[in-house]
C-alpha cells in the first residue's frame, strides 16, 4: 500500500527523521492558511498524487506552465498557486499519460539546498536483508542512475540480528562526501529511518531528494513510502491512510472483499483460486493467442458469496469479453463452487461467454450442477481446453 509524501513524512518524523514543517491544503484558502503558520519567506507547494516525477511533470490545462511542486514568495501565491494546481491533471513520468487529478497540496517550508542526495531503505530479497541505499545523484530517478552510472549507487545490507549499526550509516556518509557534523546527522537520520521501515512493515522507504541545505543540516524533501501488504493486519491504524481516489475501483473494491485481484489490460476475466495456478490460467490464456483481464485468487475458502463478488468485479470491467473459471475443489469443494457460479450469473445477468473448468472433489457433482442449471456455460475438460475455449469465445465475438 501506498501512501502520499505528507502522510509519510507525518510518520517519519514520529521517528525523529528530519523534515520541514509542512501543512495539508485541499482548498486554496487552506494553502494560503497553512503558508501562514510556516516561517517563510520561501515556500514549496506540492502536488500530493502517488506518483513520482512531479517537479518535472506538466499539467494538462497548462502544458507549458509550471510543474507540480512550486516555489512561492508569499501567502498569497501560496492561494494562487493552489488555486492553479488543484482539481488540475498532473502528467508525470509515473502516472502514465492519462496523468491524475490532484486533490490535495502540501504547503511546506521552502529550504535553501546546497547537494541533493539519494537514499533509500528496502528489502533485498537476494540477500534476504534490508538494503540501505545511497547515491550522490539525488532528485534523479534511481533506475536512470542504476542504468548510466552504475557506480554511484552506494549500499549496506542491515543482518537483522543486530539490526542498524553507526557504522552503516558512517560508511555511507563517507561513500557520499559528507562531512563534519553532516556526518553524524546523517547517521542518526539512517537509524531513525531503519526504525520506521522495520517498526511500520514497510516494503520501501525512498528519499529523494535528502538534501543538505545551505546551514548544514540534512533534511528530507520528499518521502515516498509503502507498506507490506501481508503487515497491514498489525497496523490497522495505518490502513486509515490508504487514498481509495489512488487506486483502481476493482482493485479497490476487491480488498474490501478480501479477494487477492489485481487489474490487467487483456479480455479473458479470470477466477481461479490458487495463486500459482491463477498465473498458470494466465499464461496458458497468453498462449492461445489471447490476454488476461486480471488476475484474482479467490482463496482456497471460496463460498458462493465470493463467488459472486469476483464475478461483480470481474464483469465490472468493460474489457472482458469472455470469462474463464479455473477451479480445484480441495477446501472449496467443486459442487459449492458450481453453485456460487449459478448464483452470480443469474444474479448478475451475466452477458459473456462463460468456460468452467472444475476439478478435484465432487466434480461430478459440479458438472451436474453446472449442466442443469440451463445456463450457457461451457464446460472445458482440462486446462488447455478451457483455455482454447475462452480465446475462441472472444475471437467470435469480435
Ligand atoms: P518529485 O520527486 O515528485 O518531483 P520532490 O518532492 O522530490 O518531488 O520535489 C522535486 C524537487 O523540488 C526537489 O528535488 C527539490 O529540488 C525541490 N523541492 C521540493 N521540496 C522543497 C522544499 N521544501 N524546499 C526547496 N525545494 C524543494
Ligand atoms: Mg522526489
Amino acid at each position: 500500500m501506498n501512501i502520499h509524501e505528507y502522510q509519510g513524512k507525518e510518520l517519519l518524523r514520529r521517528y525523529g527523521v528530519a523534515v520541514l514543517d509542512g501543512h495539508l491544503a485541499t482548498t486554496p484558502e487552506e494553502a494560503e492558511a497553512a503558508a501562514r503558520r510556516l516561517p517563510g519567506p520561501v515556500y514549496v507547494v506540492k502536488s500530493q498524487i502517488h506518483a513520482g516525477g512531479r517537479g518535472a511533470g506538466r499539467f494538462t490545462n497548462d502544458p507549458n506552465g509550471k510543474g507540480g511542486v512550486r516555489l512561492a514568495r508569499s501567502p498569497e501565491e501560496v492561494k494562487a498557486e493552489a488555486a492553479k494546481m488543484l482539481g488540475s491533471v498532473l502528467v508525470t513520468k509515473q502516472t502514465g499519460p492519462e496523468g491524475k487529478q490532484v486533490n490535495r497540496l502540501y504547503v511546506e517550508a521552502g529550504c535553501e539546498i546546497a547537494r541533493e542526495l539519494y537514499l533509500a531503505l528496502l528489502l533485498d530479497r537476494d540477500v534476504g536483508r534490508i538494503a540501505i541505499m545511497a547515491s550522490t545523484e539525488g532528485g534523479m530517478e534511481i533506475e536512470e542512475v542504476a542504468e548510466k552510472h552504475p557506480e554511484k549507487i552506494l549500499r549496506v545490507h542491515v543482518d537483522p540480528a543486530t539490526g542498524v549499526q553507526g557504522w552503516h550509516g558512517r560508511k555511507l556518509a563517507f561513500g557520499l562526501g559528507l562531512e563534519g557534523k553532516q556526518v553524524q546527522a546523517f547517521v542518526g537520520f539512517v537509524t531513525a529511518l531503519y526504525r520506521a521501515y522495520t517498526e511500520l512493515d514497510c516494503a520501501i522507504v525512498e528519499i529523494n531528494p535528502l538534501v543538505v541545505t545551505k546551514g548544514g543540516d540534512v533534511v528530507a524533501l520528499d518521502a515516498k513510502v509503502s507498506f507490506d501488504d501481508n503487515a497491514l493486519f498489525r497496523h490497522k491504524d495505518l490502513e486509515a491512510l490508504r487514498d481509495d481516489t489512488e487506486m483502481d475501483p476493482k482493485e479497490l473494491d476487491a480488498v474490501r472483499n478480501d479477494l487477492n485481484y489485481v487489474a490487467l489490460d487483456g479480455e479473458i476475466g479470470c477466477m481461479v483460486n490458487g495463486a500459482g495456478l491463477a498465473m498458470a490460467t494466465m499464461d496458458i490464456i497468453k498462449l492461445y493467442g489471447s490476454s488476461p483481464a486480471n488476475f484474482l485468487d479467490v482463496g482456497g475458502t471460496a463460498d458462493s458469496a465470493r463467488v459472486t463478488q469476483a464475478f461483480r468485479i470481474i464483469t465490472s470491467d468493460p474489457n472482458v469479453k469472455a470469462i474463464l473459471v479455473n477451479i480445484f475443489g480441495g477446501i472449496a469443494k467443486c459442487d459449492m463452487i458450481a453453485t456460487g457460479i449459478v448464483e452470480a450469473s443469474k444474479n448478475l445477468s451475466l452477458s459473456v461467454p462463460l468456460v468452467v473448468r472444475l476439478e478435484g472433489t465432487n466434480v461430478e457433482l459440479g458438472k451436474k450442477i453446472l449442466a442443469e442449471s440451463g445456463l450457457a456455460i461451457i464446460p472445458a475438460d482440462n486446462l488447455a481446453d478451457a483455455a482454447q475455449k475462452a480465446v475462441a469465445a472472444v475471437k467470435k465475438a469480435a
